[in-house]
């Protein structure tokens, strides 16, 4: 089983060791799990501690890296990089505040990029598959696959489940432009392995994650162009926001262009010769050492339930159809949305997700999750231990808990 991911150094293999143990064995399946989660994300790491927590019998199951997107190639490798930009800015800037910085003032690239794999190797203890074991979950690598309606296979081992969470989240969606992956583009996946200073560098889309690095990098010293095939920067964002960006990142350096595309990208060397198409302008080609592509985000979705759990041919679609109204596969077929849309804003949209899972799970009749009555749920934001608290001990947590109506879904635990 490959994860895909190709390690720079020392920190990556600290990473490795904490988030995808190369010696680990995955254990012998308990006869029975109250609850199997599938993707060990942000979301599904609070489903499995939460229901832990809760005295349930839970299975984790992995197929890459566990932390997912956040941890790896998400919120702590770009927030780190964001990080060293903001101090190159700083330096940039000192003098307008009366702060002489010595002559000689230079970006140590490698250095940075060094640190941003120590940052994220430095937290992976937080996620990782031993601290998880220790809670008291199992938990599995490998890539499952739905055998039934309640039992699921990984690694040549079936697990029976009450309830499943399937917590899969997305990864980057691939243009399909000639040439542009075969010239060696990179998504987040792959670009905070960089080892050495791009001189120039286009990035291709300018939603959240390609202006958030575009201003790192530009900030780094990277010559950066960002481009847009819409009109305007951050397309979904309030217009008066946007302008406010676009100023700041054409005050860094960075040449911003939209309503153009890429008709195709040839290599040449170690440069990737780019050709732009516009409906306003004549097309151009232009040279690149390295092309980031940040344009979107593409639903993940694990093997689908096997005959048993479903009903129709397309299996795959009804059961996603019915887990995108967050409801079970089927009725009764235990299976629970966690995250698995093509975009979640954020790592507390999808950790709130599955805190609504699990109270669903717990709310429902037919609850198998061998739960105490002594422990309550919460879905505020910043509930500890995924959201629960022991009862007698939760007042925090009933004074921050919000108002039902404001909570997506109408899991609230309140119910409860
Ligand atoms: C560059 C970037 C910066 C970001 N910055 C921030 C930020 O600053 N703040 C913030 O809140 N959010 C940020 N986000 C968003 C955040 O990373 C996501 O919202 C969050 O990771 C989603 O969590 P998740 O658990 O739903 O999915 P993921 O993190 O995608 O996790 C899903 C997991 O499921 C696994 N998986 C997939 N398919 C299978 C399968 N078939 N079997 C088993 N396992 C499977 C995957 O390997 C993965 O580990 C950023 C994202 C990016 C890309």
């Amino acid at each position: 089983m490959t994860t895909e991911f190709e390690p720079q150094g020392e920190h990556d293999q600290r990473l490795l060791g904490s988030v995808r143990p190369a010696a680990w064995k995955n254990p012998e399946p308990a006869p029975a799990y109250n609850l199997v989660v599938v993707g060990a994300g942000p979301a599904g790491l609070v489903a499995a501690a939460g229901a832990a927590g809760l005295g349930a019998k839970v299975a984790l199951i992995e197929k890459r890296m566990l932390g997912g997107d956040c941890l790896n190639f998400g919120c702590v490798p770009s927030k780190a990089l964001v990080r060293a930009g903001r101090a190159a800015a700083d330096v940039k800037a000192a003098s307008a505040f009366g702060v002489n910085v010595f002559p000689g003032a230079s970006i140590d690239f490698p250095a940075v990029m060094e640190r941003v794999r120590s940052v994220r190797a430095d937290i992976g203890p937080n996620d990782s598959a031993e601290r998880f074991q220790k809670l008291g979950i199992d938990v599995f690598f490998g890539e499952p696959e739905f055998v039934g309606r309640q039992a699921v296979a990984v690694d040549g081992k079936t697990l029976r489940f009450t309830r499943a969470i399937i917590a899969t989240g997305a990864r980057p969606a691939r243009l399909p432009i000639p040439g542009l992956w075969e010239a060696g583009a990179h998504t987040n996946e792959t670009i905070f392995q960089l080892t050495t200073k791009p001189r120039r560098l286009l990035v291709i889309g300018a939603g959240p994650i390609g202006v958030e690095l575009a201003q790192a990098f530009a900030r780094l010293g990277v010559e950066v162009t960002l481009l847009e095939a819409l009109h305007g920067l951050l397309p979904r964002e309030d217009p008066d926001a946007s302008s406010i960006v676009r100023r700041a990142l054409e005050n860094d350096g960075i040449r911003f262009r939209c309503c153009v595309s890429v008709a195709g990208v040839d290599r040449d060397g170690s440069l990737k010769r780019v050709r732009f198409a516009s409906k306003h302008a004549d097309p151009e080609t232009a040279d690149f050492e390295e092309i980031l592509v940040g344009v979107g985000r593409a639903q993940e979705f694990p093997q689908e339930p096997g005959p048993e759990g479903t009903r129709g041919s397309d299996r795959a679609e009804a059961v996603l159809g019915a887990l995108q109204g967050g409801r079970a596969a089927g009725r009764g077929s235990g299976i629970y949305k966690g995250s698995i849309r093509g975009w979640n804003r954020d790592r507390n949209e999808t950790r709130n997700q599955s805190r609504i899972a699990i109270a669903r799970i717990r709310a429902s009749r037919r609850n198998r999750l061998g739960c105490r009555g002594a422990w309550k749920f919460s879905c505020c934001a910043g509930g500890s231990a995924g959201g629960f608290r022991q009862k007698g001990k939760s007042r925090a947590c009933l004074r921050s808990c919000r108002p039902r109506r404001q909570i997506r879904g109408a899991g609230c635990a309140r119910r409860i």
